[in-house]
């Protein structure tokens, strides 16, 4: 019985070591499928991921480079579904990820290249981008002050722009022709600078624009091509019809980003005309300066050369809107 025993328990090891080899050969082989079919997945996952990313930065062109080579032949690309031979597919995924890669270090180089250009475009501005005054009188011209006006301006050979109202062109031609004659710029501020008829309507607000073009060609004794408009009061709370109104005109209309605050009563002081532009203008590349020419703004021709001379030694160089 024991040798037959010991007999029986080798046999039956023997049957027990060969099913447990097969258990092991099976689960390996499983194994090698399972993982087979897993890789695939995980590529695929990787891939979309890395498609998700690759569109940005280079931070992502990283990670998609660290995409491992998909075999798959569906992931590759529609293109090279005729290719079976999974070496070719792993050199055309090279070719693609490579091509993939330098798309996006194009566009990155586009993006580059964008700012460049913008930081170029910027360059030029700011080389070409002076100090600019723009010196401008609205509701002239007047009898006593415009000519004051133009004197000061004259002493210091510095061009303005008058923003005239087509009624005071008719009523001072002698000195509107002067303005003309002394290069200065002429632009429009409505007839009658009356805010109820002006804006009474589009079609009102437009015939008042078209007066007086009117008036400073005939004036003037030619063509004038007036271009540049002011908004009585203003475009900043005007109606968009309005606006849209002056470029259908061919116009452009001109608002300020600096003042000497001389139509916030009358006869302010000289100083604190002077003051007001200092402050408006702070550090503006550009200034558009607003002043008025009317009789009333007597100081305003007071305050006039000490504003100049301001400008002139914060290097600004006065120019005309036309
Ligand atoms: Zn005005």
């Amino acid at each position: 019985m024991k040798k037959n025993g010991v007999h029986y328990n080798k046999q039956k090891l023997i049957k027990m070591l060969s099913l447990i080899v097969a258990i092991i050969i099976i689960i390996f082989a499983g194994e090698i499928f399972y993982d087979n079919l897993l890789s695939k997945n995980v590529k695929i996952k990787d891939k979309k991921i890395a498609t998700t990313y690759s569109s940005n930065g280079s931070m992502e062109i990283e990670k998609y480079e660290n995409v491992p080579e998909v075999k798959d032949e569906k992931i590759v690309s529609n293109k090279n579904n005729k290719i079976n031979n999974n070496k070719e597919l792993s050199k055309d995924k090279q070719v693609n990820s490579k091509k993939d890669n330098e798309e996006n270090l194009d566009k990155n180089k586009e993006q580059v290249s964008d700012k460049d250009n913008i930081d170029s475009n910027k360059d030029k501005e700011e080389s070409v981008d002076k100090k600019i005054a723009y010196l401008t009188f609205d509701d002239g011209p007047s009898a006593i002050v415009t000519p004051k006006v133009l004197d000061v301006l004259k002493a210091y050979d510095i061009k303005a722009t008058f923003f005239v109202l087509g009624k005071n062109v008719e009523e001072n031609p002698n000195i509107f022709k002067r303005i003309i004659e002394e290069g200065h710029g002429i632009a429009n501020h409505s007839y009658s600078h009356n805010y109820k008829q002006v804006y009474n309507s589009v079609e009102s607000f437009t015939e008042e624009i078209r007066k007086t073009n009117e008036t400073i060609d005939k004036v003037a004794g030619k063509k004038m091509n007036t271009k540049a408009f002011r908004f009585p009061g203003g475009s900043f709370e005007k109606k968009k019809e309005y606006k849209e109104a002056v470029k259908n005109l061919g116009m452009e209309f001109y608002d300020w980003n600096c003042l000497n605050g001389d139509a916030e009563g009358h006869n302010v002081s000289k100083e604190s005309l002077v003051e007001k532009v200092k402050k408006t203008a702070g550090n503006q590349k550009k200034l558009i300066i607003l002043m008025h020419d009317t009789n009333a703004k007597i100081t305003t021709v007071d305050a006039l050369s000490e504003t100049i001379e301001y400008l002139r030694d914060k290097g600004y160089e006065f120019r005309i809107l036309e």
